[in-house]
């Protein structure tokens, strides 16, 4: 049966894919794609065999006695597994031929081999690391959050100690290496970071705001990195006569050119969520494909936080936005950050793990790296309270496994503070959770969820206060409220700070 589906009886891991052992069996990334899969003890005991002795005769493999925690793995099981890889692009066929015995004999020998299971329950290293590799800037954009903490760090690494961590993560098994900033093009070496990554194995990826960037620089970097996200102004981009979109169609161009896949970061403000059809047009007129959807964090100051915050309501819009879209534009590709993980809260929890919707990863699958080598969750829990260690002096296991704000952060989900709130209680926690940024304790439930859903269905039974004013002061004789939501809003928020984040006022 596997021979006629796959069309040749010799197999070999693709050389695309990295795998990487874990306790409940091991992780496969795809380097082209950035594909994230899991699988279980038994196939990847058959994926280690296959890379140990690279071709594989499968009438062979089928012959011999596999076992996992002490059970012969059945043939029909390999059969299956083998097909499953093969269509998740994990195998590849190769042309039928002569294999040699020494090749026969690795085989036995490599499918009696006992694999040591790591100890740890969590990851043996995040998937991601992201690194802020400085946090200079030239910009002042209203909506970063950068400016929240960027006193705190001063140094930055020079490029010896910049390549001993990468040392460090590459060793680690971390499959990506995400740089950014303040804006990583004012490191002169940034050429030289990214190619000692791509050396030691990892993908590189780089976000920046600037939309000049000079050819040599990009020549220099095709070589070396996959995707770069460019940090879109919105309210800039929607102001014509800027310039703006020429800047940004000649980037888009620059990196077509160099087949360097270029992304659009969108900080989702509640302006840049009424204007997000006329974004994305722009955007798309000008050359972008991809688009990442970011949840807008608090900024350092407070007044713009109160302006630009969406509220439930302009999460609504923003859903239903994002399903026209995408019926409307086949051809582009919308993500959306880990923070706004309740967006996709109404799928079927199997199809979320499928989906590789994961919630909130802080200190799970992603860690996060100030200039000067400090340690983070991730790169909003950035600070004193949250600093797990500095990458430089400590050896990346310790801090992985051994440090308390690693470990606290990674087990949220099973905090006195979260159980008891909303998410604690939500049936989707395990694939959503909320973010830490919003919850005043940085820990706990995410108090921008727009409609938590409960064990027994959807919770709806929170009082839209803003109907209820408007109820008191009553319609016009056409039926339209006096006061617009726009208007109660305002009144609200000249009373309240609508959530800014009290941990930040501590940092
Ligand atoms: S704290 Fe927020 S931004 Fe950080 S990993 Fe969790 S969801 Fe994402
Ligand atoms: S209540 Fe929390 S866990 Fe549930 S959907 Fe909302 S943000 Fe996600």
């Amino acid at each position: 049966m596997l021979e006629r589906e796959l069309g040749s009886n010799f197999i070999t891991l693709s050389s695309k894919v990295i795998i990487r052992k874990e306790n409940f069996g091991g992780i496969l990334f795809n380097k082209e794609t950035g594909d994230i899969v899991e699988v279980d003890r038994e196939a990847f005991i058959i994926i280690s065999i296959l890379k140990d002795v690279e071709i594989v005769d499968t009438k062979a493999f089928l012959e011999l006695p596999i076992s996992c925690k002490g059970k012969k793995i059945s043939r029909t099981s390999i059969e299956e597994m083998i097909l499953r890889l093969f269509r998740a692009g994990v195998i590849d066929i190769l042309p039928k031929g002569v294999l040699s015995e020494d090749r026969y004999g690795l085989l036995e020998e490599f499918s009696r081999k006992k694999i040591e299971w790591p100890m740890f329950t969590h990851l043996s290293a995040p998937e991601t690391v992201h690194w802020a590799v400085t946090f200079r800037c030239g910009e002042a954009c209203p909506d970063c959050y950068m400016e929240r903490h960027k006193k705190l760090f001063t140094n930055e690494l020079d490029t010896r100690n910049a390549l001993k961590l990468i040392d460090k993560i590459a060793s680690a098994g971390v499959f990506q290496l995400a740089i950014g900033g303040g804006e990583p093009f004012l490191r002169d070496d940034l050429e030289i970071i990214a190619g000692y990554a791509t050396e030691k194995g990892l993908a590189v990826h780089i976000t920046t705001g600037r939309y000049e960037i000079e050819d040599n620089r990009l020549d220099e970097l095709a070589e070396h990195i996959k995707v770069l996200q460019i940090g879109i102004r919105t309210d800039e981009l929607l102001h014509i006569n800027t310039g703006t979109h020429e800047e940004l169609r000649m980037l888009v161009a620059q990196l077509n050119q160099r087949r360097i896949t270029t992304g659009a970061n969108l900080i989702m403000t509640r302006s840049a969520i009424r204007n997000l059809d006329r974004i994305i047009g722009v955007l798309s007129e000008v050359g972008f494909r991809r688009y990442t959807l970011l949840r807008y964090k608090p900024p350092i100051n407070v007044k713009r936080w109160l302006k630009e915050k969406p509220d439930k309501y302009d999460i609504e819009i923003l859903e239903e936005k994002l399903t026209r879209i995408g019926e409307i534009n086949t051809d582009i590709y919308i993500r959306i950050d880990c923070a706004f993980s309740f967006l996709g809260r109404k799928l079927n929890p199997q199809i979320a793990a499928y989906s590789g919707i994961k919630g909130c990863v802080a200190a799970d699958r992603i860690m996060s790296l100030a200039p000067d080598g400090s340690v983070f969750p991730c790169s909003q829990l950035t600070g004193a309270a949250f600093n797990a260690g500095n990458l430089v002096d400590e050896d990346f296991e310790s801090i992985w496994n051994g440090s308390e704000i690693i470990r606290k952060y990674r087990g949220f989900r099973t905090k006195e503070s979260f159980k008891h709130g909303d998410c604690g209680k939500c049936k989707v926690k395990s694939f959503c959770g909320g973010c830490r940024v919003f919850a005043p304790d940085a820990l706990s439930s995410d108090p921008g969820c727009p409609v938590p859903l409960y064990d027994t269905g959807y919770i709806d039974d929170e009082v839209d206060i803003i109907s209820e004013i408007q109820d008191v002061i009553g319609c016009t004789s056409a039926g339209f409220p006096y006061a617009r939501r726009e208007e109660i809003e305002t009144w609200l928020e000249e009373e309240d700070d609508r959530g800014y984040p009290s941990w930040i006022n501590l940092i």
